[in-house]
């Protein structure tokens, strides 16, 4: 079929343009097709600029005669200046952080720019304008009529050259029939465009309403397919069998009894929930999303145990060592009472408990020992990260696979533990996202929220501290500190990097050697980050929990599910770097005790934008809100983890419409149920067995 064949069938490249469309991974038709404007430019006649004045909306035509390139005060911002003439006049161009726009424009060439003119002491001047070299007989020219398309620059790939391929591209495609994967009345129904008018609609507008038409169509398209997999999944797994837990309830109002809090009302629906889907011979498929500190561990304790009642094993996945460690401790606690055993594997360590020679302590394994203790049946209870997922990892009869924080683990780990038998699968998650993303991702999962905190736990105190006042912050963890709490400072970044854009970015290690020296060095201060082994991290987590550590120094390697009561203080650098929901999730580490918690918040660029975002996080009830927050304010590319969900960012797009998650969804479901193999619909069924790897499945 025409749009997958390579794009080197259809254009003529040269050795450097081959090289960067392998870079960026664009190898076919559809690849390049599907690169869509990120907007449009009106095209305007050119004024003369001696004409010009300062406005908005201008075009100017003229000669490159200088460029220059500057860093400004403190290197915060490169500027590229260049001087247009056309005859008339000059007009100074200023290219803020594009310093690569020095070398794109050639001198002595004509362009045409276009943007709003501004006036400083110098005179007038236009800042990051849209641009377009003359038209000659080789350039692409915007076809009659319509708006120029501007594409996002991907290594190297310009704006240009994109207008210029898809052009010569569409052109040909005039000519070709070619099936549409979407059923002709599902687009009626809709009122959606076919596919060859939604490419030329989204590539050659006439109007912006019929750009946005075709995007709605390929929005749609996307969820449409993600929902095809989901749901067929869905109804595979609706006619699976496997074995189903019968726990005596009186045990496991023993066992939650024996926890030292009472559950909070929405743990206790969420375990009814839980407790009465794993009594069914079908597997289970529930997500279990809490904000953090919501308490999940302890709900899939619950499940746990009920399997163990019935001499089942049940597998607890995590995704660092870190979190294995630590719920493998907090295991141990729940379950020392009852003599159940525990097993710990990571890639660097196995561990078991009890210990023969001590039966209240845990001991140090070999490995082989403790596989052949889990195939033996003799371990109900393994606890491990990816560690888990090795071949060399069987069991005598899984029912019940718990995979905490699912969403950083990759769709072949989570599938992989799922082969190992057809287990009762729980999945949790602490990332709030908004219901139309859950849907769509999710589709194959039935939900449950855990929508209530723990009592006694105070409000976390946040406060966006103006650079004027961070002494005043300091001197605050100071008295903290000196009360006995604990403190985290999370910093953007590993390594100081060498991009300008990035100088003014924390380093972690450079932050963590002025806190040691300067500002605590009363203080015990320490490091964590994301490259250190293993072991190291491990080390270091445990001297905080013990108390050892006042200050831990780290990037967001702690982002996920670390929990030391103690520590009440949380100071963020560069919070601008994170979305909201991830620094909801940072902020959820010192809200886990009874003492009051802070949590200090520091940006670079405190813009008006960023601060009214920043606020979202004072003003926000929970996670849930700030993530719909950065769906409709900052746009869908701003949910933390997307790159893992895989949805492009027109699909994304479609996330803002819960009518039309709906409808992808329903259709799907429908289709499936007529034809589940979608043996009458083969171009669907090409494009979405594309979709099937990309989550959970
Ligand atoms: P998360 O949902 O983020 O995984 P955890 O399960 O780690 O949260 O629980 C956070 C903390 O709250 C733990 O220290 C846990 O023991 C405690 N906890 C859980 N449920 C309750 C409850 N109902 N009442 C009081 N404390 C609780
Ligand atoms: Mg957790």
């Amino acid at each position: 079929m025409y749009l997958e064949n390579p794009i080197a069938n259809h254009l003529r490249l040269t050795e450097r343009q081959r090289f960067l469309l392998e870079r960026a991974e664009f190898k076919t038709v559809r690849d390049i097709l599907w690169h869509f404007p990120v907007r449009y430019s009106e095209f305007r006649e050119p004024k003369a600029i001696a004409d010009l004045e300062a406005e908005d909306g201008v075009a100017v035509t003229g000669r490159i005669i200088q460029t220059k390139i500057q860093k400004t005060w403190r290197k915060k911002l490169s500027i590229a200046q260049t001087l247009l003439s056309d005859g008339t006049g000059t007009l100074r161009i200023t290219w803020f952080n594009q310093p690569y726009m020095g070398n794109i424009l050639q001198p002595d060439r004509s362009y045409t720019f276009s943007g709003k003119i501004k006036k400083d002491k110098k005179g007038l001047y236009l800042a990051n304008p849209d641009y377009e070299e003359s038209i000659t007989a080789k350039q692409a020219r915007p076809l009659k009529n319509t708006l120029i398309p501007i594409y996002s620059e991907t290594r190297g790939l310009h704006s240009k050259w994109f207008q210029f391929a898809i052009q010569k591209i569409l052109t040909k495609i005039s000519q070709e029939t070619f099936r549409d994967p979407i059923p002709a009345e599902i687009l009626k129904r809709y009122h959606l465009p076919s596919l060859k008018t939604a490419l030329f609609s989204i590539h050659v507008p006439r109007t912006k309403k019929i750009a946005e038409a075709a995007r709605k169509r390929f929005a749609f398209e996307e969820i449409f397919l993600i929902q095809l997999n989901r749901q067929k999944n869905r109804m595979k797994r609706e006619k699976e069998v496997c074995a189903s837990i019968h726990a005596d309830p009186r045990e496991i109002q023993g066992f939650i009894a024996s926890f030292p809090f009472e559950m909070t009302a929405a743990q206790k629906r969420a375990t009814r929930t839980i407790i009465t889907d794993l009594k069914k011979p079908k597997p289970m498929a529930r997500l279990l999303e809490g904000d953090v500190g919501s308490g999940k561990t302890a709900v899939s304790a619950v499940a746990i145990f009920a399997a163990t009642q019935n001499k089942l094993q049940s597998s607890y996945m995590a995704p660092t060592e870190v979190l294995a460690h630590q719920h493998y401790r907090e295991f141990i606690e729940r379950f020392r009472e009852r003599r159940i055993s525990i097993g710990l594997i990571t890639s660097s360590e196995c561990r078991k408990f009890p210990s023969k020679a001590f039966p209240n302590q845990d001991t140090h394994v070999s490995r082989t020992q403790l596989l052949r203790w889990v195939a033996g049946g003799e371990i109900p209870i393994l606890i491990g990260t990816h560690a888990l997922i090795q071949d060399r990892v069987q069991f005598k009869n899984l029912a019940l696979i718990i995979v905490d924080e699912q969403h950083r683990f990759g769709i072949n780990q989570r599938a992989k533990l799922v082969q190992k038998g057809t287990p009762h699968l729980l999945s949790m998650t602490a990332t709030p996202i908004p219901r139309t993303l859950a849907l769509t991702i999710y589709g194959d999962l039935d939900l449950t929220l855990l929508d209530e905190m723990p009592p006694g736990r105070k409000k976390v105190t946040t406060v966006i501290v103006p650079a004027s006042q961070r002494p005043r912050a300091y001197e605050q963890m100071r008295s903290e500190i000196k009360k006995g709490r604990q403190a985290y400072v999370v910093c953007p970044r590993i390594e100081e990097s060498t991009d300008a854009m990035q100088l003014e970015m924390k380093s972690v290690k450079e932050e963590h050697k002025k806190l040691a020296e300067k500002v605590f060095p009363e203080f015990v201060v320490d490091l964590l980050h994301g490259k250190m082994t293993p072991k190291e991290k491990e080390n270091v987590m445990q001297k905080f929990r013990d108390g050892k550590t006042n200050i831990l120094v780290a990037t967001s390697v702690i982002e996920v599910g670390v929990n030391v009561p103690n520590a009440t203080i949380i100071m963020i650098e560069g919070a601008e770097r994170f979305g909201l929901a991830q620094l909801h999730q940072l902020r959820g580490r010192v809200l886990r005790s009874t003492h009051q918690p802070y949590c200090f918040i520091f940006s670079q660029s405190p813009s008006q934008k960023t601060l009214a975002r920043l606020k979202a996080l004072i003003e926000a009830k929970n996670g849930f809100e700030l993530a719909e927050y950065d769906l409709r304010f900052r746009g869908p590319g701003e949910l933390s983890g997307r790159k893992q969900w895989g949805i492009s960012d027109t699909g994304m797009e479609a996330l803002k419409n819960i009518k039309m998650v709906e409808a992808a969804r329903a259709e799907a479901r429908t289709l499936l149920e007529k034809d589940f193999e979608l043996k009458n619909e083969p171009e669907l069924a090409r494009l979405a067995s594309k979709f099937k790897n990309l989550h959970f499945e």
